[in-house]
Order: C-alpha cells, then structure tokens, then sequence
C-alpha cells in the first residue's frame, strides 16, 4: 500500500498516556495508536506497529540472508522431551510456560528453540562436508517473565528473530560468530539505534562466550560499564575493573579478636563513633540459597555483590538471597552480625579485591559482636574459602584495559550472541563425522534480536515532547501530507503532492481527514512520520508547499512540481538500500 488515507486507516492516537506508563517509548506507541494491552507483558499491534515491524522484520531477513542464513519457521509448541534431554526442563524454572495435552503429555511454550534446531540438525546433519549450517527463524516466543514492563519492551509474548549456527569445530564457530556480529551491527545501524556491544552473561543459555548488543537509554534495565577510550563494555554482570591496592597494617595478633558491637547490624553503623571502621576495611557477609543449597559471599563492606557473578561462579541455575530463618538455621546470627571466619557449614566465596587485605572486621556470628584483625588470607582462603570475582563495578573505577575510567549507565539489551559450543549438541547426542571420520558433537551458536525492543528501542531514541521521530528506514510511512485549510483547491493539490510522492516510490499517510489543522498537525508530530508536507493557501499561491522533516525544526517552502524529486533524493540519501531497490 504506498497510498493510504488517514480517514480510512485505525489509528487510535490518545491524548494522554497509560497512568502506569513509565517508559517513554510505553507512552508514546500507546498514545500514537501503535499498541494496545491485552494483558500483562501482552500487547496487541495495531497497523502502525505491524508497518514497522514488518520493515524491521525484513531488514533482519535481508541481512541474515546475505551472510547465508536460511529461513525456518518452527513449532511455538513443544513437547517437553527434548527439552528434558537437554536438562533445561528441570533448570528453568517459572520462566517457562508448561502445559498438558489432552493425553496429559507434557509440553512448553518455546521460550528459545535451541532444543528444537538442535534436534533437526541431530536427525539431519551427517558430515562436515554439510557444514556450516546457519538457520534462523523470525518467530513468536513466550516467556512468562516475573516482572512485565514498559509497553513491548519486556513482554511475556515477543517476536524473536533467533538464528543458530552449526559448525564442525570451534573455528567454525568462531567465523560464525563473526558472521553474526557484523549482520547484528548492520541490522542496528539501519535500524536507526546507536548501540554498543558489550561482553556478557551467558545466563540460562551458558556457552563460552557471549555479547549483548545495547542501546544507552534510561528504560534499560541492564547496567553497563564502558570505558571512554573504547577499548572496553562489559555488561554489569561480568565487568571488571582496576582499583587502588588498600594499604592495611599488618596483622597485630595471630588470630581475629572478638569485640562486643550491640545494636551494630549495618556496615554504616560499624563506619561511625565510637568504632568508626571505614566500609573499605569491613567485610560483608552474604547469604545466598543457590539451587536450593546455601552459599556464604564475602565482599568487601562497600562493594555490592553481584547475583549474576554468583551465578557464574557457583555454576548455580536459580539464585536467591537466603531468608532470615535459613541464615539463622545456617550461621547461628541474624544478617548484620554474619562472618566467615570459623565457617565450615557450606561453601564460602571471597570477592577477589579482598585476595591481600588484612586486619578487617566482620560480624562474629554471634549477635551484638564483630571480629578485627581479620587477614583473609590466613583467615579465610587457608580454610577452605575460595576466590572469586562477585563484586559489581561502580563508575569511577579504572578501565581493566587502560588507564581510562569507567563509566556506568543503563542500558536495553537488544539483541545477544552466543557461542554456545556443544553444550546442547552433547546431551542430545547431535554429532557429525570429522574429514578424518571421527564422530563429534556439533559446535553450535546462538544469536537472538527482538523485534518489538528494537521498535520500542527506536522510540527511546527518537522522540521529542511532541512524540515519536521515526528513522525513514522503519517509518511506518516515509511521508505524510495534509492541507493546512478545508479550500477544495487546496485539497486537490494535495493530492497532486501525493500522486507525486507516490511515482516517486515514496509511502504516503495522506491525512484527508475533515479535521482543523491542529489537530492533523499534532498526530503527525505524535506518529513521528518523518517528513510532512503541508498544503496552505499563502504557499500555493505561489505554487509552494511546506516541506519539514519531522526531525528538523526548520520548514522550507519549495516549488509543489518539485516534491516528487525532492523527496526520491532525500530517501536515496537516507537509505542507500532504497535506491536498489526501486
Ligand atoms: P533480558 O535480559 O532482557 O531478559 P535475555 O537475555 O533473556 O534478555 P535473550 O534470551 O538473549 O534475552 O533473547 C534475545 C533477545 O530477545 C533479547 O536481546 C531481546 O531483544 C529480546 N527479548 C528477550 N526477552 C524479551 C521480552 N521478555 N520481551 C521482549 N523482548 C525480549
Ligand atoms: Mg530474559
């Protein structure tokens, strides 16, 4: 449809927000008549938003397309068995939609098809000589998310486009991953996102190596940490960083000296008169039920544990703070009064910035006493305490990598790629043989986008208080026109401009409504077409049309004969791909 007009089309544009709409691009899809709720984490998408998505949708095929990639589209509804065979049926846990069948089989709503493409390539992959294989699929995924949020951003039921990569040997995948990356960062870049690629956490996926795609935006809900030089971005959850050595007094006695602290049940309370114990030099002691058994964390008194570096160095799958009664159970003290030194009733992790530090104080795991002269070498890692890295990076820190330092800021996953290597391929038993006919598990990659984070991100981006600026390349349309009065003569010529526009191979939103212009010139800010013609009296005596890019504050008047070209020049410059395509 390279026509349409308005009074024909739904677009339901609201004057006011959602009340819980906090995140902007909520707001503004909701109030642009892009989305509706159905339900928690479940949006409706109105014409609008399937225009975007379908351009968004077909970027991401044509470049998956030129690195090789072969389309699919696979069942949402599994049965339950392969996921048993490959264990992440017993390892997810709520996340994961489960429902019988009338004959009480198990099954699941894929939340990811790793399992599932897996399984094809086990049944069908024979050699190397079939080798590589890069598969993907733009397809439906449910995920029954504990916290819905933020219109499309984080739903429990979104458009993944997930491609997987089979190759013979790690190299393979390397090239593979490499592949991946260079697809992901065109597919960001026409999209109109700026982003940054961070190293990650592989999390339920697992796998040797990982990176996230972020876009820098207050409705993230990842933090960041990147060095200005550019040299380094790592996601939270595994960035590290350079801090200044604590030089500490050597230890004075031989052993921790008890030393009574009554009421003291905060690292903050411990810094004050009479003690005045700097956080720095306190240790912090921390709880934690890591598949249901207990994992005591020590981190330094003003650092922050990170629960998804406990993850990874726990090898642990669900993760949550013990409760008070299971601390008491365990350590014999309530939190606030905890320490390890003397522990031996579950496994004790000490974050690494604490590898060298003596003569700390930590709770005594007695209420109302704390411990001084801790040396945690002597302490703690000669008695079986183990190190690890758990504590999260703060901004200000130095970059691991130069002498830059860090910043901290939130930011939106939008896509995340995995080199997951055989950790699927194994467990179901997906091998190939070898050019030396050796039988070996396939090596395997991940590389997942969401579509509707990319719409939304988009809107994060791209907005002013007037709403929404689309970038022309996922516009739900390029051009919009309409008269700034009801005069019949202006009405005709505006369809002149979008008969134009339209030989020109530009979409046209002509909005023919019988509106006041105000009203037609507010929704056009609000659904953010990127460029608008408007058709007045004054100007067309003269035979000139308004032009105005939505993005630009500026409006030029320009001969009405000229538009069609105009318009084809500007979308030749704005995406390069048009051009061809025409
Ligand atoms: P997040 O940390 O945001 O939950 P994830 O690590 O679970 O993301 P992946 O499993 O890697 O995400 O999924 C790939 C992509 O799918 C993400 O980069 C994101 O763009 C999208 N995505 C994941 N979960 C959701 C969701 N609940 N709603 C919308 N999009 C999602
Ligand atoms: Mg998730």
């Amino acid at each position: 449809m390279q026509v349409a007009r308005y009074s024909r089309l739904f677009i339901p544009t609201l004057k006011d927000p959602p009340a819980d709409a906090t995140a902007v691009s909520h707001q503004l899809l909701v109030r642009g008549g892009f989305i509706r709720q159905l339900a928690a984490g479940s949006y409706s998408h109105l014409p609008l938003a399937k225009r975007t998505l379908t351009k968004i949708e077909a970027i991401v095929a044509e470049e998956m397309d030129a690195i090789g990639g072969q389309r699919f589209h696979l069942p949402a509804l599994h049965p339950a068995d392969l996921w048993k065979e490959s264990g992440r049926w017993f390892d997810i846990g709520d996340e994961m939609f489960r429902l019988k069948d009338r004959r009480g089989s198990d099954h699941c709503l894929g939340m990811t098809h790793e399992e599932i493409f897996a399984a094809i390539a086990r049944d069908e992959l024979r050699t190397y000589r079939q080798l590589p294989q890069v598969w993907y699929q733009i397809q439906t995924k449910f995920r029954d998310e504990p916290r819905p949020k933020s219109g499309v951003l984080r739903t429990r039921e979104f458009t993944m486009k997930d491609a997987y990569s089979f190759t013979v040997d790690q190299a393979g995948l390397d090239a593979a991953y490499e592949d991946q990356r260079g697809v992901y960062e065109r597919i960001f870049t026409r999209c109109g996102l700026q982003f940054v690629m961070v190293q990650a956490h592989s999390g339920m996926m697992g796998g040797s190596g990982s990176a996230e795609f972020m876009v820098r935006t207050e409705a993230g809900e990842d933090l960041v940490a990147a060095c200005p030089n550019r040299d380094y971005a790592a996601n939270l959850e595994t960035a590290t960083s350079r801090i200044p050595e604590e030089p500490d007094e050597p230890p004075t006695s031989s052993s921790p000296e008890k030393f009574p602290t009554p009421g003291v049940v905060t690292i903050e309370a411990l810094g004050r008169p009479p003690y005045s114990v700097a956080p720095r030099r306190q240790l912090k002691t921390l709880v934690y039920m890591v598949d249901d058994k207990p994992i005591v964390a020590v981190v330094r008194g003003d650092h922050s544990l990170n629960e998804a570096k406990l993850q990874t160095a726990t090898a642990g799958v669900n993760i949550r703070p013990a409760r008070s009664d299971e601390i008491v159970a365990l350590m014999g003290a309530q939190a606030g009064s905890l320490g390890a030194v003397d522990f031996t009733g579950a496994t004790v992790l000490v974050d690494r910035a604490l590898e060298r530090r003596a003569n700390m104080v930590t709770g005594a795991n007695e209420d109302g006493f704390h411990l001084r002269g801790v040396d945690v070498g002597r302490d703690l890692l000669a008695r079986g305490a183990t190190l690890a890295d758990l504590r999260s990076v703060a901004a200000g820190e130095g970059c691991p990598r130069c002498d830059g330092t860090l910043d901290v800021f939130k930011a939106l996953e939008v896509g995340h790629i995995f080199k997951l290597g055989t950790i699927y391929s194994t467990p179901l038993g997906a091998t190939v043989l070898t050019a030396e006919g050796k039988e070996v598990p396939l090596v395997m990659g991940s590389y997942g986008i969401g579509m509707e984070r990319i719409m939304a991100a988009a809107v994060e981006l791209h907005h002013d208080e007037q709403g929404m600026i689309w970038p022309f390349s996922i516009a739900p349309f390029q051009a919009t026109v309409l008269t700034l009065d009801k005069e019949p003569e202006l009405a005709r010529a505006a369809e002149e401009v979008v008969d134009q526009l339209a030989r020109a191979g530009v979409e046209v939103l002509f909005d023919d409504r019988d509106e006041r212009p105000g009203v037609k010139f507010k929704d056009a800010d609000l659904v953010g077409i990127p460029l608008r013609i408007a058709v007045g009296q004054r100007g067309l005596a003269e035979g000139k049309v308004e032009w105005k890019l939505r993005r630009d504050q500026a409006v030029e008047l320009i001969p009405l004969a000229d538009v069609g070209s105009k318009a084809q020049a500007l979308l030749r410059a704005e995406l390069p791909d048009w051009a061809v395509a025409r």
